[in-house]
């Protein structure tokens, strides 16, 4: 039996290599008596090679990789399934290594190509109009489940031997979950991200998006440098309240606050946080809501981005008009802020965000009704 179809109790055991930063990683050898810069050969085995079996790390001694075979391994999440959308979004329906389903979505556009990664199984903030949200919280991932998407996604290209750069080239901490709320493991990914040894992305293509946990981002900008989100959605308390219920707890001149600390400590002054804005008609989409919005970031170092709302079943919300966006950018631009508007990618396969684990879950609950069916959900979503 290969260390990769183990089963879970076994495993678990072992330590997971795969989400490790290069400090732990030396520190990992250190402790087995071996070099540190056995971490840094492992590190391209995995995160240049995509090489999971220690049998094939060929630069390590046999009696080190029989070692490691015996207290160690490389396990990334599992696969549940994968969906191509006409556009070229691609999608993963993604099992965490210790349970729980969470998506993954790669959006490839000229150039570029954005990874979206999950940093929990569902929510625990309730933005009243996100389907993760709606779940409610489930578990946090592992750093190896974090960094393991990008492991995934370059992997399901079959490119790690011939051009792993091209599939990834950004990284955006969007998916589901709030980052800031599973600190250390989303840190550890995120320096993965940036370390040559494993992906060499810049600290300008990952970023991180919260909805504004004010004292875990002032800690962020003692430990990370990545480009940074907030979810603002309204420009004014009263209305985030509602949207954001954490804005009760750190109204959004705090969170304001804190982004400047955050760009302060960075010490660049060219770095600009990005101001994500959902559009639900008729709540927050108003030519007056526009206007104290463009008030409000005065002089907040920004570019805007407009995220028309994403329908999912049971939410009472609606999708602006395309004239109704427009308006809005209008006012937002003749103020003279960059903005942009989110082009809605992946429809077909419910890329947008929390959608494919909705329909999921809900099908799993469906079929909770019918016990004789429902033995996992993996198994629903094959009958389905
Ligand atoms: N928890 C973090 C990151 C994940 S949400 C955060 O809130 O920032 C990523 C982005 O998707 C956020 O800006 C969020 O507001 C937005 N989003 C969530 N549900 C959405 C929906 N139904 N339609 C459009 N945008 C949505
Ligand atoms: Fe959580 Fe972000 Fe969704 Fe709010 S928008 S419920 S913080 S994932």
């Amino acid at each position: 039996m290969s260390d990769s179809t183990l089963p879970a109790s076994q495993a678990q055991e072992r330590a997971n290599l795969l989400g490790m930063t290069r400090g732990q990683l030396e520190a990992f050898f250190r402790d087995l008596g071996e070099k540190p810069f056995r971490a840094q050969q492992v590190m391209k085995w995995m995160h240049h090679q995509g090489v999971r079996s220690f049998s094939d790390m060929t630069n390590l001694s046999k009696a080190l990789r029989d070692k490691l075979e015996q207290c160690a391994e490389v396990r990334p999440p599992e696969v549940v399934s994968c969906h191509d959308s006409s556009d070229g979004t691609r999608k993963w329906l993604v099992r965490s290594i210790e349970g729980g389903l969470v998506e993954t979505v790669l959006i490839p556009d000229g150039d570029r190509a954005t990874l979206c990664v999950s940093s929990q199984v569902g929510c625990s903030l309730d933005c009243s109009f996100c389907s993760t949200g709606k779940q409610g919280f489930e578990r946090d991932l592992t750093a190896a489940d974090i960094i393991g998407q990008v492991w995934l996604a370059i992997d399901s290209y079959d490119a790690f031997k011939a051009g792993k750069d091209r599939v990834v080239t950004n990284v955006v901490m969007m998916g589901m979950g709030e980052p800031l709320l599973n600190f250390d493991p989303v840190v550890a990914a995120m320096e993965l991200m940036m370390d040559d040894l494993a992906y060499g992305i810049s600290k300008r293509r990952v970023t991180l998006s919260t909805s504004g946990v004010v004292p875990a981002l002032d800690r962020l900008s003692e430990v990370s440098s990545v480009s940074l989100a907030i979810s603002l959605h309204a420009p004014n308390d009263a209305l985030r309240n509602q949207l954001v219920p954490i804005n009760r707890k750190y109204p959004i001149a705090q969170l304001l606050d804190s982004c400047r600390r955050y760009l302060a400590a960075q010490g660049d002054k060219k770095r600009v946080v990005t101001v994500e804005y959902t559009l639900i008609a008729g709540v927050n989409d108003q030519r007056e809501h526009a206007v104290e919005l463009a008030g409000l970031l005065k002089d907040f170092p920004c570019k805007i981005n407009l995220i028309p709302f994403n329908t999912f079943g049971g939410s009472s919300y609606e999708r602006p008009s395309g004239n109704a966006v427009s308006r809005f950018w209008q006012v937002l631009i003749d103020a003279g802020y960059i903005v942009t508007v989110r082009t809605t990618r992946g429809d077909d396969i419910s890329a947008a965000c929390g959608q494919l684990v909705g329909e999921v879950v809900d099908r799993t609950r469906r079929s909770e009704r019918h016990r004789n069916r429902a033995q996992s959900d993996l198994q629903v979503i094959a009958v389905d």
